[in-house]
């Protein structure tokens, strides 16, 4: 396969590099097109207020400054004739499991290859140690394989991995995990004030068949999602709603 390879925590990363590893010892032909610094957190953002510069530092290696859907972009629209057989974004450093799945830029990526109709899976380790990351790589691999015969175009796969060993796969839906707007305040050396968002912990609700629960317990999540937000259950209250008011 003509696999596209992106993620979020910039082309240094060794998730980045563990994955491209074992996905060429498949046998597949990997691009990677991946932003020049990490990217976290931009979720399917777009840079269109700048122009992008791209760099090739490599056989089929690219980079550039902007975020990992304009990698996306670049690469199907500059690098690539056609369309390739999958899209992978990852391995992404810790977990991407509930309410990160909105924040994160490993997901947004897949979710625009999704768009795009091409098959696409989103990785993440939830751990710090290099050896397992590296594992969840070979093992991202063979998960690619296993999917390689049924591409799914319309669904885009988000898959955690705990540290290893696992105990097995599991279906699973996105959980609840909030974050509270815990803010750091503090000076800066002119007396001028700044903010640090993205602090304190989540707090996250286990309940069963979650991708948060999966993880906890040592199985590997496998989240189906799509980019349709709307919450049907909630289409006909409104429609009387609003029948009354109108
Ligand atoms: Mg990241």
């Amino acid at each position: 396969m003509r696999i596209l390879l992106t993620n979020d925590d910039g082309y240094l990363s060794a998730g980045i590099s563990y994955l491209r590893t074992s996905l060429r010892e498949k046998g597949h032909s990997v691009l990677v097109v991946a932003p020049d610094k990490e990217r976290s957190a931009v979720s399917k953002a777009l840079t269109l207020h700048r122009p992008l510069r791209m760099k090739k530092i490599g056989e089929d290696f690219y980079i550039t400054d902007g975020t990992p859907n304009d990698c996306i972009y670049l690469a199907l629209g500059v690098i690539e004739k056609k369309y390739p057989d999958l899209v992978v974004s990852g391995i992404n450093h810790g977990a991407n499991l509930g309410d990160d799945v909105i924040y994160s830029g490993t997901v947004g990526a897949a979710i625009l290859a999704t768009h795009f109709r091409i098959p696409s899976m989103a990785f993440s380790f939830a751990g710090a140690d290099l050896d397992g990351l590296h594992t969840a790589a070979e093992k991202a691999a063979d998960l690619v394989e296993a999917l390689s015969s049924h591409p799914l175009r319309d669904v885009t796969l988000n898959i955690n991995f705990p540290p290893p060993p696992w105990r097995g796969i599991r279906i699973t839906k996105m959980g609840s995990k909030k974050y509270r707007p815990e803010i750091i305040i503090r000076e800066d050396p002119r007396g001028e004030k700044y903010y640090w968002i993205g602090i304190g912990s989540p707090v996250a609700s286990p309940e069963e068949d979650t991708d948060i629960k999966a993880v906890s317990e040592g199985y590997i999540s496998i989240t189906p999602i799509h980019s349709d937000m709307t919450s049907y259950e909630h289409m006909e209250k409104l429609r009387s709603l609003f029948h009354e008011i109108s």
